[in-house]
């Protein structure tokens, strides 16, 4: 079975845009593949030097991707850091990376600019610990975002280039992977395109029935259609998209005509979207409570998943010794 590995980011809690461009991709992917998840603690530090709270962070996004349906014993779930074995992969990699080709990479770049007073050699060599995390695992495939394409091109580089300087095919170039053709694209409630932590208009899946409800009937609208059967400004086909996310067809279909007719009453579509997602949400946040409050069984799950992710990078890395000559 092809071998799938995605980091997580962890900052902050799941959202809805998250939750439907990302999170349920890989609850399905789970079933398809080899997969294996873990949460991207290093990386946080190209920018955060100090953070705060580290292991808590850990667990509440652990809880938040539990409730939303990754099930361990299917894809093992780990912390980055519990996994030490990255370390030395990533050391072997740097050695065959140039200074000239990650001064180029645009996240560098942007991050170079945003920081300007701390453009350390973690930010500059981020490229090649993505490429170590993918590349302990032999993964085939990564689930990508729009902003981490270039490094994945840096990833198949340094597997491509480990290959040809040891002369031998060992690290398979790891393939971008694309939930669908068409991207879901979650906008936001206040007339935005996007939801976004950054854009501060985010429905969290924590977020109780009444702040959902509150967020929703926030909606900014207009005055309402015009003449029958007109096309819809984007702020109301924004409020219709969530009606076609999280409603059942026919209810997507009585709005729809609502519409064409002029009859629509912007308060009812509302009040229809917030009860649709209160129901969709309310079993996740519950779950994300119960979890939340078991540590304990986060330790447990992260701590399984952190063996599982030791014993294949441990594998990788006895080859790695080998193929570059290093006692094994
Ligand atoms: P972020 O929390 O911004 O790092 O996003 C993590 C991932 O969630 C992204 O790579 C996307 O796949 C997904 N995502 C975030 N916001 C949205 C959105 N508004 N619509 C669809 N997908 C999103």
């Amino acid at each position: 079975m092809e071998k799938v590995v995605s980091g997580i980011r962890p900052t902050g809690n799941l959202h809805l845009g998250n939750y439907f461009g990302a999170v349920k991709s890989f609850v399905a992917m789970q079933d398809q593949y080899d997969c294996m998840f873990f949460i991207a603690d290093w990386h946080s530090l190209t920018t955060h030097p100090k953070p705060e709270n580290i292991i808590s962070s850990a667990r509440t996004i652990l809880a938040e991707y539990l409730a939303c349906g990754i099930d361990p014993k299917k894809a093992p779930i780990y912390v980055q850091s519990d996994v030490k074995e990255t370390l030395e992969l990533y050391l072997y990699l740097n050695m065959n990376m140039y200074m000239g080709e990650l001064e180029r990479v645009t996240t560098f770049k942007e991050k170079a600019r945003q920081q300007p007073d701390n453009v350390n050699a973690g930010l500059l060599t981020y490229p090649t610990l993505m490429a170590a995390d993918i590349l302990q695992h032999r993964a085939h495939k990564v689930p990508v975002g729009k902003d981490q394409e270039q490094n994945m091109e840096m990833a198949r580089t340094c597997a491509r280039r480990f290959n040809h300087i040891y002369g031998e095919e060992f690290f398979p170039e790891p393939q971008n992977y694309y939930f669908s053709d068409k991207a879901v694209k979650i906008p936001g409630l206040d007339g935005s395109g996007k939801m976004g932590k950054s854009e501060g208009n985010c429905i969290y899946l924590r977020d109780d029935d009444k702040t959902i409800t509150k967020k929703v009937m926030k909606a900014v609208t207009d005055a309402g259609p015009q003449s029958p059967n007109s096309e819809r400004p984007q702020i109301i086909e924004n409020l219709f998209t969530f009606l076609k996310i999280v409603s059942a067809p026919d209810t997507y279909q009585y709005f729809d005509e609502k519409w064409n007719d002029c009859t629509l009453r912007y308060g009812d579509l509302k009040k229809q979207i917030a009860a649709d997602l209160c129901a969709l949400v309310g079993p996740i946040r519950e779950r994300i409570n119960e979890y939340s409050a078991n540590t304990d069984l986060l330790d447990k799950i992260a701590r399984e998943g952190a063996e599982v992710a030791r014993e294949s990078a441990a594998a990788t890395l006895r080859e790695v010794r080998r193929i570059i000559g290093f006692r094994v």
